[in-house]
């Protein structure tokens, strides 16, 4: 994609902050470049990146090409299925990557729920639309962009990232894909943007919705019924102002569940794999120590059973190639010597910055005990 101009890009950006205000979403200011101040600072804090995020008192500068790349980072047209939007870690992280040596300085202004988009909205929005589309499958009906722009009360063209919450859910669940539903009314047939396999039809796909039984799943939005996200749980739970055992039961669907885990363990871990350190975000996962299945409610949500891995660790961890003590020291279990030699491993895990997340050793003798039975 080529990248446009300086003008197109500060345009984007000057609308993007009048879109913003009232709302603690971050916005960025060139001290020295044009223009400088986007919106007012109201209650929110202003981090100078280079007090907030350097260690090593390199200036702390970005260009402009930084600040679209970042931009497109921050908001995206795509949503990101399994990044929904970023937390204010995340958001500096990026930040971090984009850094280069230049002569503005950037302030970064982030309110407690920096993110991309108001997910709030999005969320509580895909709870109605779910109710409505569960509906028509039960009456083996379709439903036109513009009937469900009706049910939930907005425009057609809005409709597009609360179908693919829909969507990513269903995936996530492994059912029916529920948003096959929606059809544009001349073509018949989902708009761009809904992803089918090639192997199956649309057809087919519809009528395994029809047959699906809808009313025995739970809708896998109605936590935003009570005006939560993924986010704000996923927050409380690292802060400790909601119990693990309430999140759980508010958050039905078990993808959404992961989600929220997921979510928690970014904030708890700072973004980073606790077995090597490895910092990109799309490889990373929230892992269980003591499985989901064997787990209390309270201990599937619960910070303390989890550890942020990258993909490659997390299958090593389930597989049992890497161990950790409940001194957390990490043991590797390969029955070669090279094996790990492409993903090296730290000696002791890279532990949260508060004690409350650190992984409770009780759990991790449930898991290696657990581990012992099976082998
Ligand atoms: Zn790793």
């Amino acid at each position: 994609m080529p990248l446009p101009s300086d003008d197109q890009i500060w345009d984007r950006v000057r609308s993007f902050a009048e879109r913003c205000k009232g709302a603690k979403l971050p916005v960025f200011s060139l001290r020295d470049g044009v223009p400088n101040f986007i919106t007012e600072t109201t209650d929110t804090k202003i981090y100078r990146l280079s007090e907030k995020n350097r260690s090593d008192g390199r200036p702390s500068a970005i260009s402009r090409r930084d600040v679209l790349l970042l931009w497109h980072h921050l908001v995206s047209e795509t949503p990101r299925p399994d990044v929904p939007y970023f937390t204010r870690a995340l958001l500096a992280r990026a930040l971090d990557d984009l850094l280069v040596v230049a002569d503005n300085d950037v302030l970064l202004r982030t309110g407690d729920d920096a993110r991309t988009e108001p997910p709030r909205e999005h969320e509580k929005l895909a709870a109605r639309a779910w109710d409505f589309l569960i509906k028509r499958a039960g009456a083996g009906q379709s439903a036109f962009y513009s009937e469900l722009g009706e049910a939930i009360d907005r425009f057609q063209r809005a409709l597009q990232p609360i179908l693919e919450l829909i969507e990513s859910s269903c995936a996530r669940e492994n059912t029916p894909r529920l948003a096959v539903l929606v059809v544009d009314k001349t073509t018949k047939r989902p708009r761009d943007g809904f992803m089918i396999d090639e192997r199956q039809s649309i057809d087919d796909e519809r009528a395994r919705v029809f047959a699906f039984p809808w009313d025995r799943v739970p809708n896998p939005f109605g936590y935003a019924r009570h005006g939560e996200t993924q986010q704000t749980l996923a927050e409380q739970l690292v802060r400790g102002t909601r119990q693990p055992i309430d999140v759980y039961r508010l958050v039905l669907a078990r993808g959404q569940a992961q989600v929220v885990f997921r979510a928690a363990l970014f904030e708890a871990y700072d973004c980073a794999c606790a077995f090597c350190g490895l910092a990109v975000q799309e490889c990373l996962e929230g892992a269980h120590i003591h499985p989901w299945s064997a787990s209390t409610p309270e201990d599937r949500m619960n910070p303390r059973n989890g550890l942020l891995l990258c993909a490659n660790h997390h299958r090593m961890f389930d597989a049992h190639r890497i161990v950790v003590g409940t001194d957390y020291k990490i043991t590797s279990q390969t029955s070669g010597t090279t094996e790990l030699r492409a993903s090296p491993l730290f000696e002791r895990l890279r532990l949260p910055a508060l004690s409350r997340h650190h992984p409770d050793p009780r759990l991790i003798t449930l898991r290696n005990e657990r581990m012992v039975r099976h082998d």
